[in-house]
């Protein structure tokens, strides 16, 4: 049964984001996917649209598939976004713009075409990270791009509270996509030779629950987020990270 409300989930196609388009699917939401590839997944209540989150524009445009086809939308998430490890020596301008042009800016344009179009109970979600609540050598340009994004949702929250509308992040630890595996095979990240091992070696010295989440359960906390459920909830930063980093 379709609850009629509507998500819109940047990068919902595979690795985290699909984590999260599949858990608005099973709590029966009509969801909008922007990126830049088509999910493969096919479901009746899942739309796709072409979008790079760097471009103002495709957030517009995203959102504008949103209201045409329903006629109104609940909740964003801004989870598109990649990590690269790099030494401070070896960032060049192409490589900060594109890593903060695509993290942050992309969650900046989310955030502000979303203000304009969530009713009272609607909320924006950002999908930041353990690295944005603690720094670690040769990843500063990814670092400050999600402290930024925590000091976003922060201050969007003070902003956007008075028109009802709620702004949390979530923040995940380690999860063994496409992404962060191809990510943790550079020399210049902290297991090149071997980043399953690495994951699993993390997992049992850092983890208090001795693993790591799954999409399925960043996937859960969204949901749980933009419910009525959570309706006091704003301005939070909420580390799912099986313990890595209790605060
Ligand atoms: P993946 O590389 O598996 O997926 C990245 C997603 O972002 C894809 O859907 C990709 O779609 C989309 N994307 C990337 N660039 C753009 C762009 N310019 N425009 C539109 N879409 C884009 O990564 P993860 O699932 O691991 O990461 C998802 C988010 O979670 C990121 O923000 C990441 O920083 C965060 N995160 C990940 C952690 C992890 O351990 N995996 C831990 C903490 C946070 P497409 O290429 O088709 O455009």
């Amino acid at each position: 049964m379709n609850n009629n409300k509507v998500v819109v989930v940047t990068g919902g196609n595979r690795g985290i984001g699909l984590g999260i388009t599949k858990s608005f699917l099973q709590a029966n939401y009509n969801v909008i996917v922007g990126a830049r590839n088509k999910p493969e997944l096919d479901h009746q209540n899942l739309t796709f649209q072409y979008t790079d989150v760097k471009e103002e524009e495709d957030h517009i445009k995203l959102s504008n598939v949103g209201i045409e086809k329903y006629g109104k939308i609940d909740c964003y998430i801004n989870n598109a976004g990649f990590s690269e490890w790099r030494p401070i020596d070896q960032i060049d301008d192409q490589f900060l713009t594109n890593i903060l042009d695509t993290n942050l800016k992309g969650a900046f344009w989310g955030s502000k075409v979303a203000s304009t179009l969530l009713d009272k109970g609607g909320s924006i979600i950002n999908i930041s990270s353990i690295a944005g609540k603690r720094g670690s050598s040769n990843n500063s340009a990814y670092v400050a791009s999600k402290f930024g994004m925590n000091g976003l949702t922060q201050s969007l929250a003070k902003e956007l509270g008075k028109s009802g509308i709620r702004v949390n992040a979530v923040c995940p630890v380690l999860i063994s996509t496409d992404g962060l595996i191809e990510a943790l095979k550079s020399p210049y990240a902290p297991a090149s030779e071997n980043p399953e091992e690495f994951i699993k070696e993390f997992s049992k010295t850092n983890s208090a629950l001795l693993r790591m989440p799954t999409e399925d359960e960043i996937g859960k906390m969204c949901v749980f987020l933009a419910s009525d459920n959570a309706s006091a909830i704003t301005g939070q930063c909420i580390n799912i990270d099986c313990g890595v980093l209790p605060q």
